[in-house]
């Protein structure tokens, strides 16, 4: 049983700034590390052991193995496939440029599937047509999009592909749910602790697999492929000799990271009820404004989003549209982003990756349109609200002058 901690909630009385993201480390986390430090024994260590002990519960996975990234843990996940060079890999047009990386890391083709434009994620159909115009993928990686999670099950059937070669990208999704069960559960999961996903470190990674050979392979792999003891041979007792008996990588987690992880997961719940409140905020205020479209919302029963973004969309004509709206809230120091550039707008990635002939039309619509807003547990009631207001001006602004920017 991990402990619940309830977030602090910092209410500022200004409302602004209001930054796009916000890393707290609990003060646990950094007497964790002070400890760390303190203790001689720096990297790779019995800290990793037990946050992948504490994270593989949390997550109710059979294997948990920390890593440096999730990019690391993408490609490790994919590498313990054993597909041949050159393999064409199914993912999201709508994703992070280090997922795409990790494929070609691994030596293997992506393959862009278009997303349904109001969900950001690819569609059965979407998934179909991407995977016969590869002549059938040798994998696929899925990206539960700004935490909201996805049918893995369903799109492996329309890529044809068994689940087994599915490589589930969750950056986004640490307390997503999808059939009543944490994502993490599946075959091969991988995780983000970078600085502003829901379980900050700073940098970090971590894979969760049901399948033992796969985990024993990432294990050895993430460490030059040594014997996956060979860390112990500087302990006191420690004996020197170790086999590299298959390729590796240097992709290790630090046990600075890994004592910070155990300390930071005991506020996870906490933070992930507080950025639901939050959504929930975000809905009910811009569920009013004409022309604002709200995030989708999983419906199936045992669904759960983790909230990692809150996206909306600004339908142009009816707002000065998304560029205009995201520079008024520059002016007011409000921070936003925006989730992804698709990959195929990225110059150099545009000529690593497979494009379909059709174009990817509905990561180009939702491209135009998409606004993350600031998300995250530390952030206030008033503070959405002053997000909400500065908007609905924006919006009122562009109504009475006219403009259509
Ligand atoms: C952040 C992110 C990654 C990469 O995570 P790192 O830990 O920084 O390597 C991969 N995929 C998605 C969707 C992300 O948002």
């Amino acid at each position: 049983m991990t402990t619940i901690v309830s977030p602090p909630v910092i209410t500022r009385t200004d409302g602004v700034p209001v930054p796009f993201a916000h890393c707290e480390i609990v003060v646990e986390a950094r007497e964790a590390a002070a400890k760390v430090l303190q203790s001689g024994w720096l990297t790779t260590g019995p800290e990793v052991l037990a946050f992948e002990s504490d994270f593989a519960a949390h997550v109710n996975a059979s294997h948990a193995i920390a890593v440096s990234s999730c990019t690391a843990a993408i490609e490790l996940a994919l590498r313990s496939l054993g597909l041949p060079p050159g393999a064409p890999v199914l993912t999201s047009a709508n994703t992070f440029c280090g997922a795409v990386h990790a494929i070609l890391h691994a030596g293997l083709r992506p393959v862009l599937v278009d997303v349904d434009h109001l969900t950001g994620m690819p569609t059965e159909a979407t998934t179909r047509d991407a995977a016969s115009s590869c002549g059938g993928p040798a994998a696929m990686v899925v990206t539960h999009w700004a935490g909201d999670p996805a049918d893995v099950a369903m799109l492996a059937r329309a890529a044809g592909l068994p689940l087994d070669s599915v490589v589930e990208d969750a950056a986004h999704a640490i307390g997503s749910q999808h059939g009543g069960l944490a994502v993490g559960q599946g075959t091969t999961v991988c995780f983000s602790f970078y600085a502003t996903k829901n379980l900050p470190l700073g940098e970090g990674g971590m894979v969760t697999t049901s399948n033992d050979a796969r985990a024993d392979w990432i294990r050895r792999a993430r460490l030059h492929g040594m014997s996956s003891d060979a860390w112990r041979r500087y302990l006191p007792g420690g004996r020197w000799r170790y086999d590299v008996a298959q390729e590796g990588f240097k992709a290790n987690m630090t046990d600075l990271q890994a004592a910070m992880g155990r300390a930071q997961l005991r506020y996870l719940d906490g933070w992930q009820r507080r950025r639901s409140e939050l959504a929930s905020r975000y809905d009910e205020r811009l569920g009013l404004l004409e022309g604002v479209v709200l995030p989708h919302r999983p419906s199936a029963p045992g669904s759960k989003h983790a909230w990692h973004l809150y996206a909306i969309q600004l339908l142009p004509g009816a707002t000065p549209g998304r560029d205009a709206v995201a520079d008024a809230l520059a002016d007011r120091c409000i921070g936003t982003s925006v989730h992804f550039i698709p990959i195929h707008h990225l110059s150099w990635l545009s000529t690593s990756v497979d494009i379909s002939p059709g174009g990817l039309p509905g990561a180009d619509r939702m491209f135009s349109r998409v606004l993350s807003l600031p998300l995250y547990p530390q952030l206030s009631d008033q503070q959405v609200d002053a997000v909400c207001d500065a908007i609905s001006t924006c919006l009122t602004r562009s109504t009475t002058t006219g403009s259509t920017q």
